[in-house]
């Protein structure tokens, strides 16, 4: 079986006495663009028992450790002006209640955003957190949202006993941020922690398919789980990380490709787990009736269910057939070889087959 070779998208830059000493954690995030963020808790200092988390109250091996706002704005300007990063994705633990955190979040995106920060600002914000503080961090920010950690409020108690009520805290917030986003600056989004609740594949797609398509949200994010040494779920076994990227490909499918939930179903097996392959092609192998599609009338919706045919090419494909029909060489030309080739398996082009 193909295993998913992951990167390791972290990397600590240690800054000398200019700050005190200071150890600032980047990170590669790699969507459309690639960027390079801070990526750091304003507190690890946390008052919550989530039963899988390193900065648990109580947990002996948390390094507990908190921002001063003023440092922080000054590291981020300075490593902003010099090139080193292009935002900063700020994020805490649950230091005091949700408004207190959440406010401190916003004072260092204001004093950002004053001080002349042009950069991306990514938001976490807390659980329970009050609509007027949505409102001005969606405002200030680039990106906002909180982490729904599951699909369900009785999971939810059970990994993350006094983190809050999963549907009035977090579940209401993301709506809540979602329509305020229309009117605001910042889009929304969200993650799920993969493997530490029970949730099945199926669970996770059926919420992301209404999260993208009822409340409209930008991104939502999976998090394989890492048992960690000092915590209630440090024997539970490790999420394989093909899981979560097998997610992130189907989930594509739904953003970016409009597959219904209903298609993506279809690939489910019986415990409701997506096969460990690529999603586009075990829906092809599942739904073997819709192929091959003919190419030179295939709607764009049926463009998109071939495997290596992404939203770009689809919409190429169309525009060249206003002038001229699509061939089998013609598509080695748009798409090279490697990738026409697979198409190809999937298309009737009523030219001689070239594989
Ligand atoms: S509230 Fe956040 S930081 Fe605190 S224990 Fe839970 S997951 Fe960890």
């Amino acid at each position: 079986m193909r295993r998913i070779p992951v990167p390791d998208k972290w990397r600590t830059l240690v800054l000398g006495a200019e700050y005190d000493r200071a150890e600032v954690p980047l990170y590669e995030a790699s969507g459309r663009r690639r960027a390079t963020l801070l990526k750091t808790l304003l507190s690890s200092a946390c008052r919550m028992d989530c039963r899988y988390c390193p900065f648990r109250a109580g947990c002996p091996f948390a390094k507990r450790r908190t921002w001063e706002t003023d440092k922080l704005v000054r590291i981020t300007l300075d490593l902003y002006r010099r090139g080193v990063i292009s935002g900063l994705f700020l994020t805490s633990a649950l230091y005091g209640d949700p408004d207190t955190v959440v406010e401190k979040q916003i004072e260092v995106t204001e004093k950002l955003r004053k001080a002349g920060f042009k950069g991306y600002i990514h938001l976490r914000l807390m659980p329970g957190v009050h609509w007027w503080y949505i409102r001005r961090a969606a405002d200030l920010a680039d990106r906002i949202g909180v982490n729904l950690e599951t699909t369900d409020p009785a999971r939810f108690s059970e990994i993350a006993p006094s983190k809050g009520d999963w549907r009035q805290d977090i579940l209401y917030k993301l709506e809540y941020m979602a329509r305020e986003s229309r009117w605001r600056k910042a889009s929304v989004d969200t993650q799920i922690m993969v493997g530490v609740a029970g949730d099945s594949d199926e669970d996770i797609l059926r919420l992301t398919w209404r999260l993208y398509r009822i409340l409209g949200l930008s991104r939502v994010h999976y998090s394989a789980f890492k048992p960690v040494r000092g915590t209630p779920l440090e024997n539970a076994p490790p999420t394989p990380k093909w899981r979560e990227h097998r997610l992130y490909q189907a989930s594509e499918l739904i953003r970016r490709y409009g597959y219904s939930y209903a298609e993506l179903s279809s690939i489910l097996d019986e415990r409701g787990m997506l096969p460990d392959k690529d999603p586009k092609e075990a829906y092809a192998e599942a739904n073997p009736d819709l192929y091959p599609v003919d190419i030179n009338n295939a709607s764009l919706h049926e463009l998109l269910r071939i495997p290596g045919i992404g939203p770009g090419a689809a919409e190429l494909i169309l525009r060249i057939r206003e002038h001229r029909r699509v061939t089998a060489p013609l598509l080695v030309r748009i798409l090279g070889i490697t990738t026409a080739k697979k198409v190809l398996r999937y298309v009737y082009t009523g030219d001689r087959t070239l594989f």
